[in-house]
């Protein structure tokens, strides 16, 4: 196994599956299948989860919302998702806990990080809601930050495209993949692989990043085995 303790985001976005809004309770339940082969290797998982299929602080300043309020939002979205994650973690026989960046005591416990260590090495999968409990911050830098804390070997920020490309591939036909590339280079061609304060806290800790495809049934179990899937930043 190439990896022991993992640190897997998911976006808010893929769980809309092919709906415009909200949980789609079959990729759910496809996302609770795929976690469910790798913990049963052992793995000690923590999982992030973004809440883009519910609300982004962004868009709250076109609605009169101003940002920071929208970015509360934003954090009670990734909560919502966190929670409908957990259940269907549950439904498949795993153990969580859903730990909040922000207090709210009835749905979920506080983050602290001995806490969740202690719950990695018993078997349980931690969710991190609420992200970082401060605006202005991303999912992705919830993702890193949280890595680096619980030691996590890698962060696998699942996505629906293959991997990092020179171009959007979605838009530039002409576009190609790298399988892996080293920070450095990332950075000087500007590739987005995530937001800036992501990206600096992953490069500074040396914890390397693969980003691939998790709508691809047994990729994240190919990430595992070491096998070449999608990109890896180090
Ligand atoms: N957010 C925040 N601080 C955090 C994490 C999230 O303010 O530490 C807010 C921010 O407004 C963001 C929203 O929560 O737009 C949803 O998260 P994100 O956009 O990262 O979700 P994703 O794109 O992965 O679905």
């Amino acid at each position: 196994m190439k990896y022991n303790r993992i640190l897997l985001k998911l976006s808010g976005e893929a769980l809309m599956g092919n709906h415009k809004y909200g949980i789609d309770p079959d990729r759910l339940d496809q996302y609770a299948t795929e976690i469910k082969k790798v913990r049963d290797r052992g793995v000690e998982l923590a999982i992030v989860i973004g809440g883009g299929n519910i609300y982004r602080g962004v868009q709250a300043e076109s609605a009169g919302i101003d940002r920071v309020q929208g970015d509360y939002m934003g954090m009670l979205a990734t909560v919502i998702n966190g929670m409908a994650l957990q259940s269907s973690l549950e439904n498949h026989g795993m153990f969580t806990r859903l730990m909040s960046g922000l207090k709210m005591e009835q749905v979920c416990e506080p983050f602290i990080r001995r806490r969740a260590i202690r719950h990695l090495e018993k078997g349980r999968i931690v969710i991190f809601g609420a992200g970082l409990g401060n605006p202005y911050f991303t999912t992705d830098s919830t993702a890193s930050l949280r890595a680096v804390e619980i030691e996590a070997d890698v962060v696998l920020k699942g996505t629906r495209v293959d991997g990092v490309y020179s171009a959007d591939p979605e838009k530039d036909p002409k576009a190609t993949k790298y399988s892996s590339i080293s920070f450095q280079e990332a950075y000087e061609k500007g590739l987005n692989i995530m937001d800036m304060t992501a990206f600096t806290l992953c490069m500074e800790n040396s914890l390397p990043i693969v980003v691939f495809d998790m709508n691809k049934p047994g990729n994240l179990n190919r990430v595992l085995n070491g096998e070449e899937v999608g990109t890896l930043i180090t």
